[in-house]
């Protein structure tokens, strides 16, 4: 199956972790080889950054870092800009290409 959801998409989780669940969110990465992507403020992970010292002695990042970690695209939906739903998307192919079509309201979204 072809990875229908671009950057740029605002996507809804539907399973996954409880406290993201119903999150929604604007795809800032999709890695669709790994089918995954990337959500803003979705999945935040804390990274336990290393004190780092420079040669004149100040440290660089100490402390925890907080980044968004990748979902596997199965756990979100495609909201539609044009209805604000959740919504599954079929391909509408014709002489300019394929586009996206949300098939709750019909509405073109590519
Ligand atoms: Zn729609």
């Amino acid at each position: 199956m072809k990875v229908k959801i671009k950057k740029g998409d605002t996507v809804e989780v539907i399973s996954g972790k409880l406290e993201d669940k119903g999150k929604r969110g604007e795809v800032i990465n999709v890695m669709p080889s790994e089918r995954r992507l990337v959500i803003q403020g979705v999945n935040i992970r804390t990274k336990h950054q290393k004190q780092v010292q420079t040669q004149a002695g100040r440290q660089i990042n100490p402390g925890r870092i907080k980044f968004e970690a990748a979902v596997d695209i199965s756990n979100v939906m495609l909201v539609c800009p044009k209805c604000s739903k959740m919504t599954r998307i079929a391909i509408q192919r014709d002489d300019t290409g394929s586009h996206r079509v949300c098939k709750q309201c019909d509405a073109v979204i590519d």
